[in-house]
């Protein structure tokens, strides 16, 4: 990983596997990721374009569906897998999630020919901006841009006004990163408010209700700034098919436990990682000149350990 100034400079430059041995940084392009995990189930097994309109529990205990094409399906268990405004978890009685003061940027630059970058995160902090790119495939190359703003903004679905205000934030900082933003297909950059939501024990409703259950950005939404809300929606589905195998096989009658225990297991895990989220992305979008010249010159090259750091992503769920 490769760490710079907004002009160009470096200040620190370092191997993950140097810094702890079990460390290393994958780059999954999302569509890639969905693709291999659906290969896996048998065919038809995911209805696609299916909209949750409505959620209800009838009297017999089952949970009534109903889709925005009119399709009502009754469900035994209900996994709500569904992103950060859930109707599911609106349902179980969870607030909405909070916007933090800061947006991201997102796209997938494309070189036809090969991009020429190699297996490596670069990140770019200025004030109040920071912005970071990697490889993601021979082809792809996925960059962010972080950036302060008081609001969420206005939804902006013009793409080329999406590229327009993303190039305006890093005009002056290296070409690299600009150039990269050229090669991006316009439809690909994405603008998202950054929202968390903390799950206070005995404030927030649990994870699970009857045969209803949470995962992921649906559960505990946290910003990205420690890259790890994907891996812990993936986390998050290895127990809940362990403890759900393992209470179907032993008789359905002890469903509800398995979800709750679920909920129990996980927690310790997600809630110090949505408040770690949180802070370290409070101290990157610093914007004040003073304190971001400490952080460039002092914190980073010459203070910051980096394997203390990255121990959270040190987690071990077991396999299935
Ligand atoms: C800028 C940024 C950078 C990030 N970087 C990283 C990173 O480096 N590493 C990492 O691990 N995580 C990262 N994340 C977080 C990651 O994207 C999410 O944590 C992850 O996508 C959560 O997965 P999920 O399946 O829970 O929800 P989602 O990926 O949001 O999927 C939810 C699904 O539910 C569907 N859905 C929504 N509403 C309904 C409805 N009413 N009916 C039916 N379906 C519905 C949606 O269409 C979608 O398919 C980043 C997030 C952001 C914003």
């Amino acid at each position: 990983m490769v760490v710079k100034s907004e002009d160009g400079r470096d200040l620190r430059s370092f191997r993950f596997k140097d810094e702890d041995k079990s460390q290393e940084v994958r780059a999954v392009e999302r569509r890639i990721l969905l693709g291999t995990l659906a290969d896996q189930l048998p065919p038809d097994s995911i209805r696609f374009s299916s909209k949750l309109l409505k959620i209800e529990r009838t009297e017999s205990g089952e949970t009534l569906l109903e889709l925005t094409d009119g399709t009502r399906l009754s469900a035994k268990i209900v996994i709500g897998c569904d992103g950060i405004r859930s109707p599911v978890a609106k349902w179980m009685g969870f607030s909405e999630p909070k916007y933090v003061g800061h947006c991201a940027f997102r796209g997938l630059g494309f070189y036809p020919d090969g991009q020429p970058f190699g297996p490596k995160v670069d990140y770019i902090y200025g004030r109040g901006v920071r912005a970071g790119f990697v490889p993601v495939s021979p082809t792809k190359v996925y960059w962010f841009i972080c950036f302060n703003s008081s609001s969420p903004g206005p939804k902006i679905t013009d793409p080329s006004v999406l590229k327009k205000q993303a190039v305006e934030l890093v005009q002056k900082w290296p070409s690299e990163l600009l150039n990269i933003i050229d090669t991006t297909p316009d439809d690909t950059i994405i603008r998202t408010p950054l929202v968390d939501r903390w799950l206070w024990p005995t404030i927030s409703p649990p994870a699970s209700a009857g045969r209803v259950v949470l995962v992921g950005d649906a559960w505990h939404p946290m910003t990205p700034n420690l890259g790890q809300g994907a891996c812990c929606a993936l986390e998050d589905a290895v127990v809940l098919a362990r403890k759900l195998a393992s209470a179907l096989n032993s008789g359905p009658a002890t469903v509800e436990d398995a979800l709750s225990s679920y909920g129990s297991e996980r927690w310790p895990r997600i809630f110090p990682l949505t408040i770690r989220a949180n802070l370290v992305g409070t101290l990157l979008q610093w914007d004040n000149p003073v304190v971001c010249s400490v952080r460039n010159n002092v914190v980073i090259p010459k203070l910051v350990q980096v394997g203390p750091l990255l121990e959270h992503t040190n987690f071990d769920c077991e396999p299935l």
